[in-house]
């Protein structure tokens, strides 16, 4: 049971006005919500957040029906995962890449994790990829395959909560559906929160929540916000 409760979270960056204003929302166990919004309206906060970068000002977070200030920070890192926008790679393999996301984890959970994000693929069809370096800052790999070794290094984590913050806002629109449909699947099992920029990116969620300026402005499925957009 890793469900998340957001409880009249306000929040403030130093010498700034309300970043986040009574934000209340759940997360049920396993139920997947997507956080969509205009730059600026609060959203990686959010994440920063449930990553204990922050804490609240006021109100409170629980996971699992007890406050995040009751955890460790490496207690919050073993329940969550978070993907990325942007990710960094090491010059090295993509195996290796991948097993960065826990250093245990043995060859068969590396593979494991990286057929999961749908990289076998990838890697097969450019055999040399996956024992090449990957190159300075990862030169090598192309935006949707940087992100799907992003996936596979949160999934070898086996936390029981995925986050993908604006994990396809850098992909143009072929790869961004490619790796949104790669996260429907990967999400399956976990309770997850994906954040987007656009509604239409998301495919798949229980609950949509319309951010703007730090507040939810609407919730609902997908049609629902269709409908009112
Ligand atoms: P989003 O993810 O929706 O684009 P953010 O949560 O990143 O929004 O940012 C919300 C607001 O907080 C923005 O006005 C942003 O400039 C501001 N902000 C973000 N990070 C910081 C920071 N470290 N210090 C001060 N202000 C910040
Ligand atoms: P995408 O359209 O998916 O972003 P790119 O055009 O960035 O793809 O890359 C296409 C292919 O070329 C990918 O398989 C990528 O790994 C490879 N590639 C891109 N840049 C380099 C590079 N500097 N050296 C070797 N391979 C590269």
């Amino acid at each position: 049971n890793a469900c998340i409760e957001f409880k009249n979270v306000s929040f403030s960056y130093q010498n700034k006005k309300n970043t986040i204003k009574g934000l209340t929302f759940n997360i049920e166990a396993g139920k997947k919500i997507a956080i969509v919004g205009p730059s600026g309206a609060g959203k990686s906060t959010i994440t920063k957040l449930l990553y204990r970068f922050y804490d609240a000002s006021s109100g409170d977070i629980l996971i699992s029906h007890k406050s995040i200030k009751s955890y460790s920070l490496d207690s919050v890192r073993k329940l969550i995962a978070i993907v990325p926008q942007d990710t960094v790679l090491f010059n090295n393999s993509i195996l290796e890449n991948v097993r960065y996301g826990r250093l245990s984890a043995t060859d068969k959970e590396v593979n494991k994790a990286i057929a999961d994000a749908q990289l076998s693929d990838f890697v097969n069809s450019l055999p040399d990829k996956l024992n090449t370096q990957v190159g300075e800052r990862g030169l090598k790999l192309s935006g949707g395959e940087k992100q799907r070794v992003a996936i596979a290094r949160s999934l070898l984590k086996n936390t029981p909560i995925l986050i993908f913050d604006e994990a396809t806002s850098s992909l143009d629109s072929h790869n961004e559906a490619a790796i949104m449909e790669t996260l429907k699947q990967v999400a399956t099992g976990h309770t997850s929160l994906v954040i987007a920029h656009r509604l239409s990116t998301i495919i798949d969620a229980d609950e949509i929540l319309y951010m703007e300026k730090g507040k939810i402005k609407e919730q609902g499925t997908h049609q629902d916000l269709l409908v009112k957009n």
